[in-house]
């Protein structure tokens, strides 16, 4: 009897443990204090965006922030808002003082700028050492522009505040704001939709890249902006990535973990952080989600949201 019992435990405490799978993800919000969109002012939009991460107990995000646009346009309360947003458990971080292209600019002066908006930053609660490139250029085809960049991160203590999941949500949000500017009927319901199934799918896609790339599930980070597709639907994007298996995580867990030191040399630096990862590799184009087209999302917009082009 004990014999009998004897082999199969053995058996059992010699197999590998299995490793749970484990889909984590982090949100992060860009262009903080960013213009007006479709439905609402700027102080509701942020007021949602609170409101709707607590309803859906949603982790600490991080918001990135561009100081040079407070106080001016739509950024006037920009402080405010950003107060807010760490008042409510969030972090803020660099996303550059105005916001310019890596590509168009002088590594002196885009160095500049990053150091302006740190000024402001760093005296703030919730401030993290992280940069955010405007735009995900980090410096193209220069790899000279690239490393100096990543040189004087380096010498600030920052680290770069990179993506591994997006999918073009501004461009989703643009969208919104013609429709609504051009008094188009905006079939909200189907909006959410496809705001909420793109960004999920987007995640499941890096996830899939991730574990071919690098053999494991490191934490993710998705890739928001301060829109009002986030105010109106952020909610439901939270349990929608539950619902398919994902278990958000704070900012501060996503950046912790060391895929953060990998530093991709790619024939060009700019995009997400998976697809340079899966480039480095050579793995096979498209590396990237495939509603990151743009031309495709509009049409898919078009037909689902504003109901045109027929076939429905
Ligand atoms: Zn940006």
């Amino acid at each position: 009897m004990l014999r009998r019992l004897f082999l199969p435990l053995l058996i059992l405490l010699l197999l590998p443990v299995p490793v749970a799978a484990q889909k984590l993800i982090a949100l992060s919000f860009d262009d903080v204090p960013r213009g007006r969109g479709a439905f609402f002012t700027p102080d509701e939009r942020s007021a949602r965006i609170i409101a709707e991460l607590k309803k859906a107990d949603a982790p600490q995000a991080v918001f990135f922030v561009n100081p040079c646009h407070i106080g001016s346009g739509d950024g006037v309360g920009g402080e405010a808002r950003i107060a807010a947003y760490v008042a409510a458990g969030h972090v803020i971080a660099n996303h550059s003082c105005t916001h310019p292209h890596l590509n168009a600019t002088a590594v002196d002066a885009y160095l500049a700028d990053i150091d302006k908006a740190e000024a402001w930053l760093k005296d703030q609660p919730g401030h993290r050492p992280w940069f955010r490139f405007p735009f995900l250029d980090e410096g193209g085809a220069d790899k000279a522009k690239r490393d100096a960049l990543r040189a004087g991160l380096a010498e600030r203590g920052l680290n770069n505040g990179y993506v591994t999941v997006e999918s073009s949500d501004w461009h989703l949000e643009s969208l919104t704001i013609e429709a609504a500017k051009a008094g188009k009927s905006i079939d909200r319901k189907a909006l959410g939709q496809l705001y909420v199934s793109w960004h999920v799918e987007a995640a499941d896609y890096a996830d899939g890249l991730m574990q071919a790339v690098v053999g494991r599930q490191p934490a993710q980070v998705m890739l928001l902006h301060e829109t009002d597709l986030a105010a109106l639907y952020i909610g439901d994007l939270v349990r929608a990535l539950r619902k398919a298996g994902w278990t958000l995580v704070s900012a501060d867990t996503a950046y912790a973990d060391p895929i953060g030191a990998l530093r991709p040399d790619v024939p060009s630096a700019q995009g997400t952080l998976t697809e340079a990862l899966a480039w480095e590799k050579g793995l096979p184009a498209p590396r990237w989600y495939r509603y990151n087209d743009t031309r495709l999302a509009t049409a898919e917009f078009e037909r689902q949201v504003l109901h045109e082009g027929g076939g429905e």
